[in-house]
């Protein structure tokens, strides 16, 4: 399938929801991941092993400029209110400008794993996210520009947690992450084959239709056309679509009840 089919405008979105767990995903209802692999796919990522299952230095040191001795390590309320922040910017940005490429990155639910362990907190914070990803695939759906362009959504996490909190070990709970997209190169199915995180980048190229130059050395290729599935790989996927929202429709964010 053609990147862009017609005259259409490419665009990408990629969500980043930080430390959730792949096998949440079943058991809580959230379902705007959901309407993206109704669409597209989501997959199981495995963290390659060379790759310690960190997300780098803390954010907090990253966004402030100053160690946790100056900014005394953020509270999850505090990431929670952070995101809150970054998805207002966001459906705002998504909803009127031009962006042709855009990452969303949502840190709460790992820092309140780091802070609470994977219990009722962390799982509340899942559900934040989740909500928040639903506000962000609606400002895309309410462009006035929506029906002339091509959106592929993805959204990634980057690792998941041990029951008490934390990761950066070998377990299968921190090294298996998840990928869903859904956009018009992706027929409603399961990738024909395994990504990685590398593959992110590259996908984004591909979707834009833009070539992707050797010399950058990418270590990722885009992502696998999809397959019809087969038995889902979440044995109790909530297929529950969010009132108001709509699912996905085939390859892009359709506005079908
Ligand atoms: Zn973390």
């Amino acid at each position: 399938m053609p990147a862009h089919p017609g005259a259409a405008t490419p665009r990408v979105l990629v969500i980043g929801i930080d430390g959730v767990r792949y096998g949440l995903l079943a058991e809580l209802p959230t379902p705007h991941p959901g309407s993206i692999a109704e669409a597209g796919f989501l997959a199981p990522v495995e963290v390659d092993g060379g790759t310690p299952t960190m997300s780098g230095p803390c954010r907090a040191t990253i966004l402030t400029g100053v160690g946790p001795a100056k900014h005394g390590g953020p509270t999850p309320e505090a990431w929670d209110e952070c995101d809150e922040q970054v998805t207002a910017e966001a459906v705002h940005v998504l909803a009127t400008c031009e962006p042709e490429a855009s990452f969303v990155h949502l840190g709460a639910v790992d820092e309140t794993a780091h802070f609470l362990g994977c219990g009722p907190d962390y799982r509340r914070a899942v559900l934040r996210a989740d909500e928040r990803l639903g506000r962000l695939l609606a400002a895309v759906r309410s462009r006035k520009t929506y029906a002339s362009e091509a959106w592929t959504v993805i959204v990634v996490t980057d690792h998941g947690h041990v029951d008490a909190g934390g990761h950066g070990g070998d377990t299968v709970e921190e090294r298996t992450a998840w990928v869903a997209c859904a956009g018009p190169q992706f027929a409603p199915g399961r990738p024909g084959g395994a990504i990685g995180h590398p593959d992110v980048a590259a996908q984004v190229y591909a979707s834009l239709g833009r070539p992707i130059d050797p010399h950058w050395t990418l270590d990722g290729s885009p992502f696998p056309a999809t397959e019809p599935a087969g038995p889902t790989p979440l044995p109790a996927w909530p297929r529950r679509t969010p009132t108001g929202y709509g699912g996905l429709t085939r390859g892009v964010i359709g506005d079908t009840p």
